[in-house]
């Protein structure tokens, strides 16, 4: 046996008992004479004491070990002298007097410390990723994110639900991102696509009377990797069928419910909010609004007509509009005009003509350089309509909408995460509904599917399909927690008639069609239950829970921003022959 006990489980309800353990030596600290190993295993740390006078031989082995060393120990375990406890680790009362020890391995000095708390170049701990899963808030990270699909599946499998694994080589599927393709060799000049999603095939599911279908699925999108994204995720999909949006939401609000309470005690409110599309752009300038702090955006537009200020009429004459939000300045945070430079340029970065700004003084008294070509009423009415206090700050964009608005929404998002203004530990769910069917994309010349093509319009929009796309509203839902998009679905198009009339306005001929989705098509005549779903991500969701700022902090092998793994150095190249096999040209 190797081992009697895990190193993190040893209590006082151990002392005087012979144990043996295995694991990593986590420090080792030299007293003159005692050697103190601090054992580590997947369960904690244990403290080992090797005695020259008890044992000699065994502690000559002990002077041998180093960080991260392999060891199988046999020893005693015994209360800890008095005064020498540490309550900071729950076998802290405990230490076992070492009578044997076995080597099982050695290891060279660790490039980082498994045990500092040193901030260590995320290049480094990528290269090394088995030592830096080592490290407990890495061990934490993955046993949390396991607990967390382990609610989900015990959650879903209450409700009836079956997991189904859908195919990694498939078809090209539309979820708006390009694809990863894999040259088939059977096949000479054809390709299987990695799925963005099992869209497709949980609808089959659908077609086929699962009723409801779940799956952790992993999902591939060949993006460029702004932001905080990974050229592979994985997200908690599912559908079910007879059922409306109050169904699938009510699901999906039960779920986190219960992720909260068992990973996080902590009860979550339900209903969640639910905010309109338009409403969202209107008052926090996104479609996922951050709910956790107020800042609501106002339309300013009637109140500053008719000023001397030549920007704003120009904006209003176009159609336009004039929108502000206040900042509320918390203690300490007066912004200087350094500041105010450095917004203005921080939003002119993301697309704004420019950024007028009013500091506060009194009622009817406001700092800026542009206060000069408003009238004093004006100035009193805009302060008195957005409640400003003095010592507050207006701030002001003005533009095309929702432009306009999206960009006042990004510096309150901007001001939200440089401010003290998030109050921590705080939690905010709501829906976003009502959202359009299609967007015009400049770029394509065409209408293109907000979520993806095989969303259901509202039924009473449905006539609007062919001339005036733009109207129609989707029976789309996304998720949002805390300003971050969480999940997005819909309840999807059944019928072959109507799915056909939204390819026609999205400009996909009958030909394409066929040929891309044919066998959806066809599905969708046999027979079609009404279904609907919603896909919620994992990763993002277990980073925000855990507190982290990016998604690779609980992926346990996740890539650059450049899509490389530094651990295996992939992508890289493959032989002549592989390429001939595949009958591809060397490049
Ligand atoms: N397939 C969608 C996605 O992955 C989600 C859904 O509509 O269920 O984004």
């Amino acid at each position: 046996m190797f081992r009697t006990h895990t190193a993190g489980s040893l209590t006082s309800a151990q002392i005087g008992k012979k144990v043996s353990l295995a694991g990593w030596v986590h420090t080792r600290r030299d007293h003159g004479g005692l050697i103190f190993i601090d054992l580590r295993d997947r369960w904690g740390i244990v403290q080992l004491v090797f005695n020259p006078k008890a044992n000699p031989a065994v502690h000559g082995q002990a002077e041998k070990l180093r960080s991260e060393f392999v060891v199988r120990v046999e020893g005693e375990v015994r209360r800890r002298p008095a005064g020498t406890e540490n309550p900071k680790i729950p076998t802290g009362e405990v230490e076992v007097l070492a009578e044997a020890l076995e080597i099982l391995n050695e290891s060279p000095t660790p490039p980082f410390e498994i045990s500092g708390s040193d901030v260590i170049s995320e290049d480094l701990r990528l290269k090394y990723r088995f030592l830096d899963l080592r490290r407990p808030d890495m061990q934490e990270s993955l046993r949390f994110r396991y607990e967390l699909t382990r609610i989900v599946r015990d959650h879903l499998h209450s409700l009836d639900f079956i997991e189904v694994e859908t195919p990694d080589l498939t078809k090209s599927t539309p979820e708006g991102a390009r694809d990863f393709l894999v040259p088939s060799r059977l096949t000479p000049g054809a390709f299987y696509a990695l799925p963005q999603s099992p869209q497709l095939f949980k609808q089959l599911l659908m077609v086929s009377g699962f009723d409801r279908y779940f799956q952790l699925a992993r999902c591939f999108r060949d993006e460029d990797l702004r932001a905080d994204r990974q050229p592979e995720h994985t997200q908690i999909d599912l559908e079910m069928s007879f059922v409306t949006e109050e169904d699938i939401m009510n699901v999906v609000e039960g779920m986190t419910a219960d992720i909260f309470e068992k990973l996080l005690q902590k009860k979550i409110e339900r209903p969640f909010r639910r905010i309109p599309y338009e409403k969202a752009l209107a008052r926090y300038g996104s479609d996922k609004p951050d709910l956790r702090y107020e800042m609501f955006l106002e339309d300013v537009t009637e109140l500053l007509k008719g000023s001397e200020f030549k920007i704003f009429n120009e904006v209003i004459e176009g159609g336009g509009k004039i929108k502000a939000l206040v900042f509320p300045t918390p203690a300490g945070s007066e912004l200087s005009r350094k500041d105010f430079d450095e917004l203005t340029t921080h939003l002119q970065a993301l697309g704004a003509k420019g950024l007028v700004w009013f500091k506060v003084k009194r009622e009817d008294e406001v700092e800026s350089p542009v206060a000069k070509f408003f009238q004093a009423g004006q100035i009193a009415a805009l302060v008195k309509k957005l409640a400003a206090r003095p010592g507050q700050v207006i701030f002001i964009v003005a533009g095309p909408d929702p432009g306009a608005s999206i960009l006042l929404g990004a510096l309150r998002t901007h001001l939200a995460e440089r401010y003290p203004l998030i109050p921590p530990g705080r939690f905010e769910w709501t829906w976003v509904t009502e959202f359009p069917l299609l967007e015009w994309s400049e770029e394509e010349k065409r209408f293109v599917a907000l979520h993806h093509p095989f969303t259901s319009p509202r039924e009473a929009d449905e006539p609007l399909l062919g001339e005036a796309p733009e109207k129609v509203k989707a029976r789309a839902y996304d998720l949002v927690l805390n300003g971050t998009e969480i999940g997005g679905g819909s309840i999807r198009i059944h019928k072959r008639a109507v799915q056909e009339k939204l390819f026609r306005a999205l400009k996909i001929s009958a030909q394409e069609a066929e040929e891309k989705f044919g066998f959806l098509l066809k599905a969708l005549s046999f027979g079609a239950p009404p279904h609907g779903g919603i896909a919620l991500g994992v990763d993002r969701l277990v980073a925000i829970l855990r507190g982290k700022d990016s998604i690779r902090e609980v992926i346990a092998f996740p890539k650059t921003q450049k899509g490389t793994c530094l651990l295996t150095d992939a992508p890289s190249g493959v032989s002549p022959r592989q390429l001939k096999e595949l009958h591809i040209k060397p490049a």
